[in-house]
């Protein structure tokens, strides 16, 4: 659960690559089309949406996601507003995961660039639809009154922590990470120099496999786990 297109794929396309390896369902839910993002003016914000939803699916393929939704709120303007945790609720009751992951809610101050403000606002919102919208009957009672939903409790909430060296687990992401750069090269709006960028996911995934302690030239995504009883 991400903010823009391409969020996804930056914090973690590495870990999911290895969780669809393993059989496990992933689906993604973006919060916005990505409509402010890119920098080419000639080009209509609607059919800068519509692109990067094309993108987005694209990338989602590589790593062997096919249930993409895009939940359609304003790009550049996100709050965790009632309105988007219903709507992140309503996802989760309609699939019933066992496992959420999203983006923090907490600036990071040594990489503000983790910290966009939709950033910030969508992982709010998914931690309160986790907890405790999602679980709780009289949360938004539209969801079951209207749409027959019933309440789903998530046993576990993943947060992004790139670089964070509190983060609570590793995911050895080394049979995965040239995936993971295959999947951000799907994102062609938002990347301008694809080798820069591809350098730096490498050595970020490196320095990441370091931070925990795996084998020299390994590569990790981190995470903060909770688990909710
Ligand atoms: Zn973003």
């Amino acid at each position: 659960m991400t903010a823009h297109p391409d969020d996804v794929d930056f914090g973690s396309a590495g870990t999911i690559a290895a969780f669809t390896a393993a059989g496990v369902e992933v689906t993604y839910c973006i919060v916005t089309n990505g409509d402010a993002g890119g920098s080419d003016r000639s080009m209509s914000r609607a059919d800068m949406a519509v692109l990067r939803q094309e993108e987005q699916l694209a990338a989602a393929a590589v790593v062997g996601v096919s249930d993409v939704r895009f939940l359609g709120h304003p790009d550049g303007m996100v709050q965790a507003t009632p309105e988007l945790r219903r709507d992140i609720s309503r996802v989760i009751r309609q699939l019933r995961p066992e496992r959420v992951l999203t983006q923090s809610p907490d600036r990071n101050w040594d990489f503000i660039f983790a910290s966009h403000p939709d950033h910030l606002a969508a992982g709010e919102a998914a931690v309160c639809a986790v907890y405790p919208d999602a679980r709780n009957p009289f949360a938004h009672p539209e969801l079951l009154e209207d749409e027959g939903l019933e309440p789903w409790s998530v046993p576990e909430l993943w947060i992004m922590a790139p670089g964070d060296q509190d983060a609570g687990i590793a995911v050895d992401t080394t049979a995965t990470v040239e995936r993971k750069v295959a999947a951000l090269m799907c994102h062609k709006s938002q990347i301008g120099d694809p080798d820069g960028v591809a350098q730096r996911v490498l050595s970020m995934a490196r320095a990441q496999g370091e931070l925990a302690g795996l084998s020299a030239g390994s590569s990790a995504e981190l995470f903060r786990v909770t688990r909710i009883p």
